[in-house]
């Protein structure tokens, strides 16, 4: 198209930042520190109403837009009352790390470059980055620095990777070529899970088209460890090269699966163990905890989370498999507009996603301000409060822990099911502090999970004094 005088130039309203707009990244990242600063004083818990909530967002998408401005002190404004402060060091719920500021403030330069770190050609910088974090994890994690990483948006992805790249591995051996002929009338993979495993494995193992009907589940101790006898017994069971699952930081418990017997084992028969390490494998960073997980470094593919303890903001995490080709030969897309970089890592190659954003930056942010010694120093700080709650828990009547405090996590029931369900709703709603609902060995618990940066025994106290005022009210109204 030629342009003559009588063609009007064509111009969107917007320019890249004027002064509205301006305003408007301004304001947000003003409210953003706000937000961070008030998260230590207020109760762990805001008014939540999701349908009085969902009422302030249910009109229909208006003709005519709004300033930027405008439109972000609606969404601080309207959807305050709803945002659950998980990042507080009193929010005990889930297993949810707390988002350390730094790692916010690199999630904005995330935003802002809007880099799509899909390639190390297009966004060196990131690639870079995000490649100092898997070396460094690593490192951190004692895993071998040839190891293939994936900077994925967690553990449910990670797990769903290794997965899939141990099902390719495994019928690659078998001389099948899964890329070429799916899996119809492909060899038999033999799956062995854990009783107790999260429910994430699960889903991966779905997705991978293996089937969770054919998955056998092994027995388990009273902490949910798989028990070798039943291992033993389900692989001399098995046809073909099974795929086993193991787990290191049960939900519920914290407990570690026996890593130096259960792999060895596997391997000898020619099978692939991976390990759904979401939170529990970053009890490997620390000398004083490495008894819980000796012999993890065996296995052939790990997932681990960033958002979890590392603290990085959501998501990030970490699929992990030591055979490098295995992982990328199950992940790559590259397709001929990709143009070929030979032997530099490639973001894309290792993940599911092509176009993604820079994900890796704030643990780089966090890994850089805490220090391989800071990341030990926390991990370690959790499971000593962890302990100290259980130690402060002993001579409170009418508040058991039912578990053998092996990491962060903890495991609280009352009498009856009745009262610790009534207890945790108290202090959910009426409490300081916020720990979640959980079920182990057919009771219903309080779980607590202490895993933020910034929680201190005083907030410890807090939730016991929480936990134990919430017990006298309802038995003793
Ligand atoms: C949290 C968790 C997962 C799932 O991880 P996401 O980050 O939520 O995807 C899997 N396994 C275990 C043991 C977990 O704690």
């Amino acid at each position: 198209m030629t342009k003559n005088s009588a063609t009007p130039t064509i111009r969107p309203k917007l320019t890249p930042l004027d002064a509205d707009n301006r305003d408007a990244m301004t304001a947000a990242a003003q409210h953003a520190i706000s937000y961070r600063a008030s998260l230590a004083d207020g109760p762990a818990k805001p008014d939540l109403r999701p349908n009085d909530i969902a009422a302030r967002f249910d009109g229909a998408l208006p003709d005519h837009g709004e300033t930027a401005m405008d439109v972000i002190d609606h969404i601080i404004s309207d959807a305050s009352a709803g945002i659950h402060p998980h990042t507080s060091p009193r929010f005990f719920g889930y297993v949810c790390g707390g988002s350390m500021p730094v790692g916010a403030a690199a999630d904005f330069l995330v935003t802002a470059w809007g880099q799509n770190a899909a390639s190390s050609w297009e966004s060196p910088s990131i690639a870079a980055m995000e490649q100092a974090v898997c070396r460094w994890c690593l490192d951190l994690l004692g895993l071998p620095n040839t190891c293939g990483v994936g900077i994925v948006t967690g553990a449910t992805v990670a797990n769903a990777q290794g997965i899939i790249a141990a099902r390719d591995a495994l019928l690659k051996r078998q001389g099948w070529d899964v890329d070429e002929h799916g899996l119809f009338g492909a060899p038999e993979i033999p799956i062995l899970i854990g009783a107790d495993a999260h429910s994430a494995p699960l889903a991966g193992l779905r997705y991978a088209g293996l089937g969770l009907g054919r998955a056998i589940r092994l027995d388990t101790d009273a902490q949910g460890r798989i028990q070798i006898k039943a291992l033993q017994h389900a692989l001399s069971q098995c046809s073909h090269p099974p795929l086993v699952v193991l787990q290191a930081g049960q939900i519920n418990t914290g407990a570690c699966d026996p890593f130096a017997e259960a792999i060895p084992m596997v391997q000898a028969m020619g099978g692939w163990v991976h390990v759904d390490g979401a939170f529990g494998l970053w009890a490997a960073a620390v000398p004083e905890l490495r008894d819980r997980l000796v012999g993890v470094e065996q296995a052939d593919s790990w997932a681990v989370d960033l958002h979890k303890w590392l603290n990085a903001p959501y998501d990030a995490g970490l699929c992990i498999v030591r055979d490098r080709a295995s992982l990328i030969s199950a992940m790559s897309a590259r397709g001929a507009y990709l143009p070929d970089h030979g032997e530099t890592w490639e973001p894309s190659d290792s993940t599911l996603e092509l176009s993604r954003r820079a994900r890796g930056l704030p643990s780089y942010a966090i890994l850089k301000h805490l220090g391989a010694a800071g990341v030990r120093a926390m991990v370690l700080r959790h499971c000593r409060l962890a302990q100290y709650l259980a130690d402060s828990l002993q001579d409170q009547p009418g508040l058991e822990v039912l578990n053998d405090v092996a990491l962060n996590q903890v495991a609280i029931a009352c009498e009856t099911d009745q009262i610790t369900s009534q207890v945790l709703h108290r202090v959910q709603t009426g409490g300081k502090t916020y720990p979640s609902h959980g079920e182990w060995r057919g009771r219903q618990i309080i779980r607590v999970s202490i895993i933020n940066h910034a929680t201190s025994s005083d907030d410890i106290d807090t939730l016991v004094n929480d936990l134990r005022t919430a017990l006298q009210e309802i038995t003793q109204p």
